[in-house]
């Protein structure tokens, strides 16, 4: 499954998440270390979008591997931002190939990404999506769970729930559904990263004043802390919380 990470804390080089670090983004990519089964190396795409100074979100995704981007490296070596969200993909098997498939999914100052997979896909969920607006359903970034799963994240939080609040939501609601999905979900809005652990891997290190949260620990630092399974992380740059997400795994 895909790989994913966000941090915010003081501005840095992107490349200090995608590539120069031992087990950087880009690391991950062709060499994860705990994929629990669900597929080898994360070569789908990637995508990568960053909060500028004036607090704009800049976003950009491809549909190639992270490593075969020859001018990125330099690029992200140049571009600095206090909130990033970046994620490479390994697709589910029958799900399309595509750049708007590749995370992270935005809109305004909302940054999403999703480890993992809806089981049942998408039988399992019809019932779900019903609840959204047609419009939503029609302009799905992709015909991917992924995608759908950004839809339901994002409907609540049009409705003003907060970012920790929408994923303890969509996630219980979505593994009642679809028994056995993977749901590692990511969302930031810039202040705070929200996070779940349903399925897969995740860590984060709190070196205030910043907060990264990863798939994998990015290098070998003892400050990396595993997230256990079944849990909604919270996370500003002051303070990290990890609570029990109740009913996510049922
Ligand atoms: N099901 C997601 C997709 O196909 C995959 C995410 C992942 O973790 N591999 O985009």
């Amino acid at each position: 499954m895909c790989r994913h990470l966000a941090y915010l804390g003081p501005p840095i080089a992107l490349a200090e998440l995608l590539f120069t670090p031992p087990h950087s983004l880009s690391h991950q990519s062709w060499a994860p270390r705990d994929m629990r089964g669900g597929g080898t190396i994360n070569a789908d795409g990637f995508g990568i979008a960053w909060f500028q100074d004036d607090a704009s979100v800049l976003r950009v995704r491809r549909a190639v591997p992270l490593w075969t981007d020859a001018g990125l490296p330099a690029l992200a070596a140049t571009l600095r931002s206090g909130a990033v969200l970046a994620a490479v993909r390994s697709a589910t098997v029958g799900m399309p190939v595509t750049e708007t498939a590749a995370a992270p999914f935005t809109e305004d100052r909302w940054l999403f990404s999703h480890n993992g997979k809806v089981t049942g896909w998408p039988d399992s969920v019809a019932e779900l999506a019903a609840a959204l607006p047609v419009r939503d359903l029609l302009t799905l970034d992709a015909p991917t769970d992924s995608a759908l799963l950004w839809a339901l994240v994002r409907a609540r939080l049009r409705a003003g729930s907060t970012v920790d609040g929408a994923l303890a939501a969509v996630v219980p609601a979505v593994a009642r559904a679809a028994p056995g999905s993977r749901l590692n979900l990511l969302l930031t809005d810039g202040e705070t990263i929200a996070a779940t652990t349903a399925g897969h891997s995740l860590s984060y290190r709190h070196t205030p004043p910043g907060v990264l949260v990863a798939s994998e620990p990015l290098d070998a630092d003892p400050g990396w802390i595993p997230v256990p399974d079944n849990s909604l992380l919270v996370a500003t740059p002051t303070a990290v919380t990890v609570t029990a997400l109740e009913g996510a795994l049922q």
